[in-house]
C-alpha cells in the first residue's frame, strides 16, 4: 500500500520508512509528489497533524501520515509545544531554540523542571476521512542547566531522562528509540493499523 508522508524532512522520512518496513507499506514524501507545507495554524499537536495529513491526501489522492512533535515543559504553561522548532524565531535553530529555553528558565530551581517530548502520528484514509487513527507518545524528563552529549538532535542536550541518568544527546541511538515519544507513537500506530482495515 502507498502512504504519502507529509513532510519534506528526509531523517523522518527514513526513520519511518524502517520502522514500517515489515508493515507492506511505501512511503513516499509529498514533495516527491510535488505537494508543499501545509499551514500550521493549530493550536496543539493533534490539530497541525491533522491539518497536515489533511492537506496531503488531498492533494495526493492517497493515504496521508502525518506527524507533529515538541517539548513541552511545565513551568512554562507547556511552551515551547508546538512551537518547539521555531522558538526562537528561525525554524530549526536548534542552538538558539536551547540558549533561548535555558534563558527563560534562568535559575528556576531542579525540582521545577520537568518537561516532555510528546509526538502525535495521524493516519487519514482519505482527506476526509471521519475516523482517522491517531497514535501518541510522551516521554517525560527534566531540563538540564547546561548541555551534555553531542549526539541525536534538537533540545536532546538539555532533556535529562532521570531513570537512566542521561540526557538525550548521551544515549545510543538505539536507547532513545525504545524510550523516546515518537517511538511509543510509532508502536501505538503500527497496532491500530494493524486492527483498522485500512
Ligand atoms: P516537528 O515535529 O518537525 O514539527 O519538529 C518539532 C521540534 O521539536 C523539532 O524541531 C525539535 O526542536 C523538537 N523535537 C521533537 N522531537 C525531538 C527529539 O526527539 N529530540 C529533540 N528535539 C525534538
Amino acid at each position: 500500500m502507498k502512504l504519502v508522508l507529509a513532510s519534506s524532512n528526509k531523517g523522518k522520512l527514513e526513520e519511518l520508512r524502517q520502522l514500517l518496513a515489515d508493515a507492506d507499506v511505501e512511503l513516499v514524501a509529498q514533495s516527491e509528489l510535488g505537494v508543499g507545507d501545509a499551514e500550521e495554524t493549530g493550536l496543539g499537536f493533534v490539530e497541525n497533524a491533522l491539518l497536515k495529513a489533511r492537506h496531503a491526501a488531498a492533494l495526493t489522492g492517497l493515504p496521508a501520515l502525518a506527524d507533529d512533535s515538541g517539548i513541552c515543559v511545565d513551568v512554562l504553561g507547556g511552551a515551547p509545544g508546538i512551537y518547539s522548532a521555531r522558538y526562537a524565531g528561525e525554524h530549526g535553530n536548534a542552538q538558539a531554540n536551547i540558549d533561548k529555553l535555558l534563558r527563560e528558565l534562568g535559575d528556576v530551581d531542579d525540582a521545577r523542571r520537568d518537561a516532555h517530548f510528546y509526538c502525535v502520528l495521524v493516519l487519514v484514509r482519505h482527506a476526509h476521512d471521519p475516523q482517522p487513527l491517531i497514535a501518541e507518545g510522551q516521554w517525560n524528563g527534566t531540563i538540564l542547566r547546561a548541555r551534555r552529549g553531542s549526539g541525536g538532535h534538537g533540545y536532546d542536550p538539555v532533556f535529562f531522562d532521570p531513570q537512566h541518568a542521561q540526557s538525550a544527546a548521551e544515549m545510543p541511538a538505539q536507547l532513545k528509540n525504545s524510550l523516546s515519544h515518537r517511538g511509543k507513537a510509532l508502536a501505538e500506530l503500527r497496532q491500530k493499523f494493524v486492527k483498522a482495515s485500512f
